[in-house]
């Protein structure tokens, strides 16, 4: 049996071997493009392709036409993983039926496509150099775009967001903060989020936003998991503070409601017992591994 500290957060453990060194080698990339093992991610629009065998679908390269521009995504199995670069996906809008198809992968396949959409994304919304307006050129085998009036280089950015626990009481009296955005299936509760701002540690950031949408005040912040989140492009850092006050000063702006459970409420929640006080999140979402791990510490 999985123990729920060995359960990977969704999206992570990729097999991807990223091989940094062959980016910048243009000779190295250029005979992995040509290499009959080579293969392309099979996406529909940005949507995966999910076999029968629940894995990623991919496709010789040779299908694809030579003047299409692509991402070394590395090698997995030993063969070169490409993905194609295509223009103007950046704005299509995330789906039930995209959320069905993840919820099939497993979490290393989940994140190999979370590496190809974000880059994808990424490349869609940067042709054009954001320190002096002139068209960019992809490089460094697609991690990286580079500008032929200025020189500079621009590199896919990744997001951080902070994802948080506040907890109440210790032991059996513990309790933690749950709350529900306008947005959320009905009947579902997650953890607080938030993006860091420039000159914040996480630290930082947890307490921010925990004060913002919660009124209360934290302290003992600690790091439990993290996860990429590819729509487009976050790094959700999961962590649990503490609090010595439960008195709740909701911002209804950013919250519909928020509440305290306690540890049989969430163990109820992740069961799905119809009589829990809330839907707990989706299984790839990295606030189903913050409630597992936090419940696993007992
Ligand atoms: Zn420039």
């Amino acid at each position: 049996m999985t123990s729920a500290l060995t359960t990977a957060p969704g999206f992570t453990g990729s097999l991807l071997d990223r091989v940094d060194a062959a980016r910048h080698d243009a000779a190295l990339v250029a005979a992995m493009r040509v290499d009959a093992q080579a293969l392309l991610l099979c996406l529909d629009e940005l949507r995966p392709s999910v076999g029968a065998d629940g894995g990623l679908g991919w496709t010789a390269l040779d299908t694809v036409a030579n003047d299409v521009p692509l991402a070394l995504l590395g090698r997995l199995d030993d063969r070169p993983r490409f993905v194609a670069l295509t223009p103007g996906v950046s704005a299509l809008r995330r789906s039930p039926e995209l959320f069905a198809a993840i919820t099939t992968l497993s979490p290393a396949e989940a994140g190999t496509y979370a590496t190809a959409r974000s880059l994808v994304d990424w490349h869609a919304r940067h042709g054009f150099c954001p320190n002096c307006g002139h068209a960019t050129d992809l490089f460094r085998a697609g991690w990286g775009r580079i500008c032929p009036s200025c020189g500079a280089e621009h590199f896919p950015r990744v997001d951080p967001v902070v994802i948080m626990l506040a907890q109440h009481g210790e032991g059996a009296h513990a309790r933690v903060l749950v709350g529900r955005q306008p947005g959320f299936p009905a009947g579902r509760y997650s953890a607080l989020a938030g993006f860091l701002e420039p000159g914040e540690s996480v630290e930082a950031a947890v307490a921010r936003e925990l004060h913002e949408e919660a009124g209360i005040r934290v302290h003992s912040v600690r790091y439990l998991a993290s996860q990429p989140w590819p729509f487009p492009s976050q790094l959700m850092i999961a962590c649990v503070a503490l609090t010595d006050d439960d008195a709740l000063v909701v911002d209804h702006s950013e919250l519909e409601e928020a509440k305290w459970v306690t540890r049989d409420e969430v163990a109820a929640a992740l069961a799905g017992d119809p009589a829990a006080p809330f839907l707990p999140p989706p299984a790839y979402a990295i606030a189903h591994t913050l409630f597992t791990r936090w419940l696993a510490e007992g």
